[in-house]
């Protein structure tokens, strides 16, 4: 280590290591069932893993277009045309990623300068406020109102000066399993339409959506996809959230925009996946049964914890399944949750940590894209409880 003249100025002081890496430590350490961090404890499709194979050994394994390969960015326009009734063009409009975090950062950076504003609903994703802070931006919370983490729209109204430059939306949202209604997103058309505000519209879990209800994503309302960057991730869509592979749509002038920024950061995202991911995308049952799928995970899980203390909130969408413990005990979300990880055996994420102080309410946030095997062994350790 050099000694530095003056201590390193930090540009995200009060941010420590992610919840999601804590608690996938702690629940390693101990053995526990890891209910913490969202990803399948299940392989992804064989056939995705054969044609993964099959890219690298036909050699395409060198730097791939700036925007992502072809056949893949004209198979997401397809697919937004098929399920939103909108239109991308796959040359200008649509740029593959290394993972959704990485485009949703990209999209901040690319608008977010020193003094902008930028809406945020708390609980919000861990990385959208480090994303706009380390660009000198501020982020400004609007409160999802439990216990159905609705929103006051009027609340977002008043929260829109003339320093607002952008609002960061999630549905089907991670942490609440809450997601957007039709009547939402024309709140948000109506409220924007004659501003400058751009939307980023992270919709990782577009496909996870339960009980029949559709993904409303921001590309369905034209008022919204003008001025809005809609973010996806494959590795929820296909279980391979190891594979880091995302996409951006926004409009022409954003993208190019966006793109300047991506150039000279990943520059490109790894080649062979992404020939993998465009031939596997034509098999459309792959996205499509996604929901029924998790739907049979989430109940399962639900049916398992039936005869616990905890009380379930509604999971809409995502996959996971929040539960409150107020009738086993009045201790902070983030010590039960190291508590149960260390004398339990079972791993979940505390959700105050989604805000930044503490609410009133005790929620711990279990991921359920696991094997039925491992969500009856988690669900059997919180009946005993
Ligand atoms: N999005 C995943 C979750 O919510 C984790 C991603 C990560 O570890 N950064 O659990």
């Amino acid at each position: 280590m050099p000694k530095f003249s003056n201590p390193i100025k930090s540009k995200l002081p009060h941010v420590g290591t992610t919840i999601f890496t804590v608690m996938s430590r702690l629940a390693a350490e101990h053995n526990a069932i890891n209910l913490s961090q969202g990803f399948p404890d299940f392989d992804c499709a064989p056939e995705l893993r054969a044609l993964l194979t099959k890219y690298v050994n036909a050699g395409l394994n060198q730097y791939p277009p700036m925007a992502g390969v072809a056949p893949l960015r004209e198979a997401i326009a397809e697919k937004a045309a098929a399920l939103y009734g909108a239109t991308y063009d796959p040359e200008h409009e649509i740029t593959v990623v290394p993972g959704a975090t990485y485009g949703i950062f990209t999209a901040i950076t690319t608008l977010i300068g020193p003094g902008d504003e930028v809406i945020l609903f708390e609980p919000a994703y861990d990385s959208y406020a480090p994303a706009v802070e380390v660009n000198g931006g501020i982020p400004i919370f609007v409160q999802l109102r439990f216990p159905d983490y609705s929103i006051d729209w009027q609340e977002v109204q008043n929260a829109i000066t003339p320093k607002t430059r952008m609002i960061i939306i999630n549905t089907p949202n991670n942490p609440t399993a809450s997601v957007f209604s039709a009547e939402d997103l024309r709140l948000l058309e109506g409220m924007l339409r004659d501003t400058d505000i751009v939307v980023v519209s992270d919709e990782v879990y577009e496909h996870i959506v339960f009980d029949g209800h559709k993904h409303q994503s921001v590309a369905r309302f034209p008022g919204l996809a003008e001025r809005s960057f809609v973010v996806s991730s494959f590795g929820k869509t296909y279980h391979v959230t190891g594979w880091k592979t995302g996409y951006v749509m926004a409009p022409r002038e954003l993208m190019a925009e966006f793109r300047k920024v991506h150039q000279f950061n990943a520059f490109v995202t790894n080649a062979p996946v992404q020939y993998a991911l465009a031939e596997y995308m034509k098999n459309r049952d792959a996205y499509l049964e996604l929901a029924a799928f998790y739907q049979k995970k989430r109940d399962f899980f639900l049916a398992g914890v039936a005869a616990s203390r905890f009380k379930p909130l509604p999971s809409r969408g995502t996959f996971f399944q929040n539960l409150r413990y107020d009738a086993i005990s009045d201790e902070q979300d983030t010590d039960l949750a190291i508590r149960l990880t260390r004398e339990h055996g079972v791993a979940a994420i505390p959700v105050s940590v989604f805000y930044r102080k503490p609410p009133a309410h005790k929620v711990l946030r279990f991921c359920f894209a696991k094997s039925e095997e491992t969500l009856a062994k988690g669900a059997e350790i919180l009946c005993r409880l």
